[in-house]
């Protein structure tokens, strides 16, 4: 009769599963390497590396007036954003609550009520006079790639939206409204992140998202975009590509290290087969990994026996921020983590099975921080910016609240391509949506 497994035993087994080693990482970065190229080769590919029509780095010395509009995941967010030059800029923001209907609803009406709030907000932050009579602040719209919608995330649904030129539909809206502004950019928010960091921090290459769902964006020489050949655009011009990465190895699962606990998010998620690298590296998702161990671990009678843990196997009840708190408590006891516990999920903990708790969320955590490093790595690689370094705009709650996410990432880097990963810094991004939006309006406009 085998002696009782402790919580340090049952440790080691998911250490196993889910720590990757530096040779895995290299691995992973050339499959993803590969994957970019294929996607800038040719159209409708799995990461489909969308061209944003955004050429070239901003110089910094943009100037003027701009309003850019954010269209998120709960808010509507208008700014008003003036260029100073030099890297400098002043904001002024505002942000209006979209209910659940208005999401659900039809997309012309969605985008007049983005009108509505345009308008209000021009006339409360905008003095009269202004903006003089016929004349119209230049506007650039976030969350769209190339006029058309790819997709929308984070629980969309307008019904018509989807493949419709939305430009077309919310110049209808701003037409309606009387609202003097003009769209002149539609971009996606990592895209934006990717241009305001620039602006701000010329060392800037690439972008990356880590919020709700993963992204990333860098700048690719247009002659090195097979898919575009007959743009008839200098191939030595640059564009920025919205990688979309978070499909890697979507369908194929044949690059990243898959959990069974990973398998079960996938199968039971709205897209099965989709978002492969993004399952196991965003906000949206880490929580759930790790109450699906603890799940794992009630049904073979390991954890809470005697309790009622109803609470804890119902899908998603395990934020994210909650692995962040974890890891975080600094008391001896784990009193955060008993708090976590008792006060959500009516359970009492041993301080070995805190321990436990805190160790998993590290694992689960440090895996998605080196997954997030195979992606920048890929990109560094393929663009060769290992030698001169450069900086990586990054955002996202999860890189901005999850303790160490961001060393784990540099120590992913150095794992990936030995001292020289050093050269590969990430740093807190400028605002996408807002700054990014409106610098990239700024150079449509002077494009014209
Ligand atoms: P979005 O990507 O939707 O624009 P965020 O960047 O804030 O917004 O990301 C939200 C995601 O981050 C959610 O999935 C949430 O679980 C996670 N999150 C929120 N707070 C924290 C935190 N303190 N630590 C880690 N993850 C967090």
């Amino acid at each position: 009769h085998a002696t009782k497994k402790t919580m340090a035993d049952h440790l080691r087994k998911y250490e196993t599963i889910f720590t990757l080693t530096p040779q895995r990482m290299r691995m992973i970065v050339e499959a993803f390497k590969d994957t970019l190229e294929l996607g800038l080769e040719k159209p409708k590919q799995i990461v489909p590396m969308i061209p944003t029509f955004v050429f070239g780095w901003p110089t910094g010395d943009e100037t003027g007036d701009f309003l850019a509009v954010d269209l998120g995941g709960t808010n509507l967010r208008v700014c008003l954003v003036t260029l100073q030059g030099k890297g400098k800029f002043e904001i002024t923001q505002s942000k209006y609550r979209l209910t659940e209907e208005q999401k659900q609803e039809d997309g012309q009406k969605l985008f007049d009520f983005c009108a509505e709030c345009l308008k209000t907000f021009i006339e409360t932050n905008l003095g009269e006079g202004a903006v003089k009579d016929g004349e119209k602040l230049p506007l650039g719209f976030t969350r769209i790639d190339h006029g058309e919608l790819i997709r929308w995330t984070k629980g969309f649904g307008a019904l018509n939206t989807e493949g419709r030129d939305v430009a077309e539909m919310f110049r209808e809206s701003l037409k309606k409204h009387d609202v003097p502004a003009e769209l002149t950019a539609l971009i996606n928010d990592t895209t934006g992140t990717l241009i305001a960091s620039a602006y701000v921090n010329p060392n800037t290459r690439i972008a990356v998202i880590f919020g709700t769902g993963c992204n990333a964006a860098y700048m690719e020489r247009v002659g090195d975009i097979p898919k575009l050949k007959n743009l008839g655009v200098d191939d030595d011009a640059s564009m920025a590509i919205n990688c979309e990465w978070g499909a890697f190895d979507s369908f194929e699962h044949e690059h990243l290290p898959r959990t069974k606990y990973d398998q079960v998010i996938d199968e039971t998620s709205n897209k099965p087969g989709e978002q492969a690298f993004e399952k196991l590296i965003s906000g949206r998702y880490l929580g759930e990994i790790l109450r699906l161990v603890i799940c794992e671990l009630i049904d073979e009678g390991v954890l809470f026996l005697g309790q009622n843990t109803y609470k804890i196997e119902s899908p998603y009840v395990l934020d994210t921020a909650f692995l962040s708190l974890m890891e975080s408590d600094p008391t001896e006891e784990l009193l955060m983590i008993i708090g976590i516990f008792t006060h959500f999920f009516a359970l009492e903990t041993t301080l070995a099975e805190r321990q436990f708790f805190r160790a998993l969320a590290k694992l689960v955590g440090r895996r998605a921080a080196r997954l997030s490093a195979c992606g920048i790595a890929a990109i560094v690689s393929k663009m060769n910016y290992l030698e001169d370094g450069c900086a990586v705009g990054a955002d996202g709650s999860l890189y901005n609240k999850y303790p160490g996410f961001a060393d784990r990432v540099h120590e992913g880097l150095q794992d990936i391509f030995g001292d020289k990963g050093r050269n590969i810094v990430t740093y807190h991004a400028e605002d996408g949506s807002g700054v990014g939006s409106a610098i990239i309006a700024s150079m449509t406009k002077i494009r014209k």
